[in-house]
């Protein structure tokens, strides 16, 4: 598996560009995860972009990224952005799909893109539609994961990020050998803020209200494949690998 490039030029956006960004794939993947928060896209987006050589796009890393940032005062559209993103609650379209559009490089990027917590509502999904007309890009798949909402709270309630590399642990199911301390670069474990207990409701139900139309519009297209995300990890990236199209199951896909 190839380490995946730095994601500079999302996570940044305006001139910033990407300084290493890995080997240039075989093709360029353009994939959409779509699921409920906690249900394990973060995981299979890393081992994703790895196999495929393309970038993981998450809107959501990019907002977090704003908030740790400690340059200039956030523009008012980011500062609403970031206290809704704190509430759990969504932010509005046009903000997202401005903030996207401000990117629409990585969309494009010969790497390819694995597009993450982006699009959540329909008028997102038809913007995202229009730019990737715009640069003459296509989708290969849109990869829908799916589990139960007892099996998303465990996961969100235990999990925790280290505050240094953004590694994700599990106080259960993939706990550091020291409570508290990063495995892989002895930073501290911190829970992020909306995977309290009190917010993954309120996220849930945000998810649910816009996703149901979101998964419509890309089944109605052909573009959808479904996989149920309840099963272990690795199991999981075998069913996702074998619901892309011309991807040899086991082989490497750059
Ligand atoms: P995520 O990491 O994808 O769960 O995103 C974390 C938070 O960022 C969400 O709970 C929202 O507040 C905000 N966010 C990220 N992506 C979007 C989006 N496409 N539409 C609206 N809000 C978003």
């Amino acid at each position: 598996m190839h380490p995946a490039g730095d994601r500079t030029a999302w996570l940044l956006g305006g001139d910033a560009t990407c300084h290493d960004p890995g080997p240039r794939p075989r093709r360029p993947w353009h994939v959409i995860l779509l699921g409920p928060p906690g249900v394990g896209k973060g995981t299979q987006a890393a081992r994703l972009v790895g196999e495929l050589g393309a970038c993981h796009l998450s809107t959501g890393d990019v907002f977090r990224a704003a908030c740790r940032g400690s340059e200039s005062t956030p523009s008012p559209a980011m500062a609403e952005a970031l206290a809704t993103m704190r509430r759990g609650g969504l932010v509005s379209d046009d903000t997202v799909v401005a903030l996207v559009r401000e990117r629409v490089r990585c969309l494009c990027c010969h790497h390819g893109f694995l597009l993450d917590g982006f699009p959540r509502t329909v008028d997102q999904a038809r913007a995202l539609d229009a730019m990737l007309a715009g640069v003459g890009t296509q989708l290969d798949r849109v990869i829908l994961l799916d589990a139960d909402e007892p099996t998303i709270v465990h996961r969100l309630s235990g999990r925790r990020v280290c505050a240094t590399c953004r590694a994700n642990w599990h106080i259960e199911s993939h706990p550091t050998r020291i409570d508290g301390v990063c495995d892989t670069c002895g930073g501290a474990l911190i829970q992020r803020d909306d995977d309290r207990p009190e917010t993954i409701h309120v996220r849930l139900e945000a998810y649910h209200a816009a996703a149901d139309a979101v998964i419509g519009f890309y089944r109605d297209r052909g573009l959808l494949a479904t996989i149920d995300a309840s099963a272990p990890p690795a199991e999981v990236f075998a069913r996702i690998v074998a619901a892309l199209p011309g991807a040899a199951p086991g082989a490497l896909l750059h």
